[in-house]
């Protein structure tokens, strides 16, 4: 008989094929109670919150699923902070937000759970709001001995706690089971997007361009058969507006380059279909694996010459580079 405990569908193929030990589905100070009494009872735990990645769940591993039981969202409109457990996903937050006219810088997928933020989070408005962490407020959950904590950022007196929420915002997936999160959230504004098909030589002009653009544009483009690109322009301030008119008339030299217009950045998907890409194809085994780069400048020609050098040896359509532009906020430290 197949032992129900096990069964667990997640997006990563890897983690939906992992023999998992156990599931575990609510978490409290017993649950670490029986490992504190006997210390030779060691486990290893995993955890789920989006299950996009092989890290949510291994062969013989517990896995802490927080999709069932740490979903809820609140919205607080005085302070604008929104309040999510540690199993909510991107789709999620961004639907709730666009009720009060707020957005959050997710990234290019709205599958991820709060492992996007708690991971860094770089997002298409990255640039003028910095990463996804940045905006974390509050924080509880347990260290990996048990213990509780409940920090707020803007509240912080001690140097421990201090030492602590840094810790957080640089490794928590390394030694905490967040459970609830409380974020910094924005006010919807329009979104301009220049998107299309390009060539290499289009590419390498638009990278070097992009380098010089303004904190309320970015750029991201998937390597993959072809070259799709996104250029992201937020329209918040009369400023915005100005520079936007100034870069519509010289992108419009890219003629394969369409304009699309979006009420709020909550409305906007990437992964174009006409790649024939998945966000996640559950037929192959993948990973998402993150690379920080400096500006490419003078190396944009070489970097894309060794990319389509590698491109050509991929061994199937899930293997692709989606490159995201960070720089101006997202450099500052907060
Ligand atoms: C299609 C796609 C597009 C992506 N685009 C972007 C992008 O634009 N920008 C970007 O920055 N990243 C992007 N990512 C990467 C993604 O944000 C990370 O892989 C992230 O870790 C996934 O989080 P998850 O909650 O979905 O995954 P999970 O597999 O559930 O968790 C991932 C890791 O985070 C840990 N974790 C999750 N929740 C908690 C918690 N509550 N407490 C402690 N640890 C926890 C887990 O232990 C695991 O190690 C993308 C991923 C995919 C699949």
């Amino acid at each position: 008989m197949i032992d129900k405990s096990n069964l667990f569908k997640v997006p990563n193929s890897n983690s939906n094929d992992a023999k998992i030990k156990k599931i575990v589905y609510e978490i409290d100070k017993s649950f670490f109670e029986k490992f504190k009494k006997d210390s030779t009872n060691k486990e290893y735990l995993c955890i789920c919150s989006g299950g996009t990645t092989s890290g949510c769940a291994k062969d013989n591993y517990i896995t802490v699923d927080l999709r069932k039981n740490y979903n809820k969202i609140k919205f607080d409109k005085k302070t604008g902070i929104i309040n999510i457990g540690g199993g909510v996903l991107m789709d999620d937050l961004l639907k709730n937000l666009d009720k009060f006219n707020r957005t959050f810088p997710i990234g290019l997928s709205t599958l991820p759970g709060i492992g996007y933020i708690l991971t860094g989070g770089v997002s298409p408005l990255s640039r003028r709001y910095g990463l996804a962490i940045d905006s974390v407020i509050t924080v509880k959950g347990f260290f990996g001995n048990g213990e509780y904590f409940s920090l707020n950022k803007e509240k912080i007196i001690k140097e421990k706690e201090h030492k602590i929420m840094e810790g957080i915002k640089g490794a928590a997936p390394f030694f905490t089971i967040i459970t609830e999160i409380g974020l910094k959230t924005f006010k919807s504004y329009p979104i301009k997007i220049f998107e299309g098909f390009i060539n290499k030589n289009e590419l390498e002009e638009l990278i070097i361009k992009s380098e010089e653009f303004p904190k309320n544009m970015s750029t991201q483009w998937i390597f993959s058969d072809q070259i799709y690109i996104y250029i992201v322009v937020e329209i918040k301030t009369e400023k915005d507006k100005i520079l936007a008119e100034k870069y519509t008339v010289d992108l419009k030299k890219y003629s394969s380059l369409k304009i699309r217009n979006y009420k709020s950045f909550n409305d906007v998907r990437f992964f174009p279909k006409e790649l024939n890409l998945f966000e996640l194809n559950l037929s192959n085994h993948s990973e998402v694996i993150s690379l920080l780069g400096n500006d490419l400048k003078n190396n944009t020609k070489d970097f894309i010459a060794v990319l389509s050098e590698i491109n050509f040896l991929k061994p199937n359509k899930s293997c692709y580079v989606a490159s995201q532009q960070l720089g101006c906020n997202s450099n500052k430290k907060k």
